[in-house]
């Protein structure tokens, strides 16, 4: 039996749409192997959101390539569609496929016959026609499972490189993510998470974002609905009160913010204000009481100076939200920031990003230490550190101690203590 190993960088779209790749392997009858262990095919499916996703990516494909000398070696996804060029000229690459062809990888690895000269399939993209997917993901060791809903972006933010990588706008049809909803609950899965680029633009037959989740929730056995990574003005406030009386729909909600000053709102060409993004937080948690809220911020835009920044930590420190991801600007090839004057400095990019990862651990910990001696219901997934790991429905990290094996149980933990961003307890 033929071996295949894949490795993925970035979103859960990536990681939904490793899951596809790797099923497909294995209909053609490809054994899944760990990465790193001995491989025939050897799958890169990379991410270009930052300069550090591209050296990570480089550093993965060259890891491939030094553990597995004999492998094919695949390189696909968002940086293949951005650099194919130069990611064919690192030695020992096989093929290179862009976001369209990713998904058909198995019909181009042409008996893993390795190549003198690299095979580079890369299409531009397009389409804004509404999708299927041939077959469904994998999920290997996953309790929660991503379903791609949605692919492609029209916003058209002055720093992001996403629309050019993964095309306009599109949903998935929605008997075709029906099927596969579906097909995961007779699996077994009791969490579907909402994964795409911009979800909120979800439209397919009718259906537009809020009327599919409502189909979702009727399907037996799936027990929660995560909506993944969502722009604010494409979040409907019926979908907030939706949210407030549903029993599958988790109380969480990631909406990017990226800055809380809105000059440089305006120069990231955001759709909105920071007190646009206040007032909708602020009428979330008072909808949704226990709602758990967590946002991006990009750190270091051009021409960002120390009293903007001050204005986006101030921003975050009133907000009543769970966490945040840091990201620290970087130029991404033709965008309109690439051009603009005033790049902020490395160092001070360190700082200020540092500063700002120690303000989201503060959030995190105040948000959980609420929950201290407070029951709350975890989705067990696996185990860490010797303990049971899983999440609560409004994203907080849970372990506890249990000797039988409760993978894919929803049980109820009463916290004792919080370590790091986990709270610890014992379950009920
Ligand atoms: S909404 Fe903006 S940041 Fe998000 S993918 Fe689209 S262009 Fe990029």
């Amino acid at each position: 039996m033929m071996k295949a190993s894949l490795y993925t960088l970035g979103c859960r779209l990536n990681q939904a749409e490793t899951g596809i790749i790797a099923k497909t392997l294995v209909d053609r009858g490809y054994e899944i192997v760990e990465w790193g262990e001995h491989t025939d095919l050897a799958v890169v499916n990379t991410c270009t959101v930052t300069e550090k996703a591209d050296s990570k990516c480089r550093n993965a494909v060259r890891k491939a390539i030094r553990t597995n000398p004999d492998a094919f070696v695949a390189v696909v996804g968002c940086y293949s569609q951005m650099a194919a060029k130069l990611i064919s000229e690192i030695d020992g690459v096989d093929l290179v496929l862009g976001n369209a062809e990713k998904l058909r990888l198995a019909d181009h690895i042409n008996g893993l016959q390795k190549l003198d000269t690299p095979r580079i399939v890369c299409s531009r993209l397009v389409t804004r026609d509404d999708f299927t997917i041939e077959s469904e993901s994998t999920h290997e060791n996953h309790t929660r499972a991503n379903l791609k809903i949605q692919d492609g972006c029209d916003f058209i933010c002055s720093f992001c490189i996403i629309p050019r990588a993964r095309g306009r706008s599109r949903s998935r049809k929605f008997s075709d993510l029906m099927r596969e909803a579906n097909q995961l609950a007779d699996k077994g899965f009791r969490e579907i998470v909402l994964t795409g680029v911009n979800i909120g633009t979800y439209e397919s037959d009718g259906h537009d974002f809020l009327s599919m989740i409502t189909e979702l929730e009727k399907i037996d056995g799936i027990e929660r609905i995560r909506i993944s990574s969502i722009e604010l003005t494409t979040i409907r406030r019926e979908l907030v009160r939706h949210m407030a009386e549903s029993e599958k729909l988790c109380r969480h909600l990631h909406i990017p913010l990226q800055s809380g000053d809105d000059t440089i709102l305006d120069k990231m060409s955001r759709r909105h204000s920071a007190q646009e993004y206040t007032d909708f937080v602020e009428y979330c948690v008072k909808t949704v009481p226990e709602i758990g809220i967590g946002t991006d911020i990009l750190i270091g835009f051009p021409g960002e100076t120390d009293e903007q920044f001050r204005n986006t930590k101030k921003f975050l420190a009133d907000l009543p939200i769970e966490y945040f991801h840091v990201f620290a600007y970087s130029d991404r090839d033709n965008t309109p920031a690439s051009r603009m004057p005033d790049k902020i400095d490395p160092d001070t990019k360190k700082l200020r990003s540092h500063i700002m990862i120690e303000m989201g651990k503060r959030k995190r910990y105040a948000f959980c230490e609420r929950y201290i001696g407070k029951p709350v219901d975890v989705l067990f997934e696996s185990i860490e550190d010797g303990l049971w790991t899983g999440f609560t429905d409004n994203y907080m990290r849970v372990q506890a101690e249990c000797d039988k094996h409760i993978r894919n149980q929803m049980l109820t933990v009463v916290p004792e203590r919080i370590e790091g961003d986990t709270l610890i307890g014992k379950l009920v």
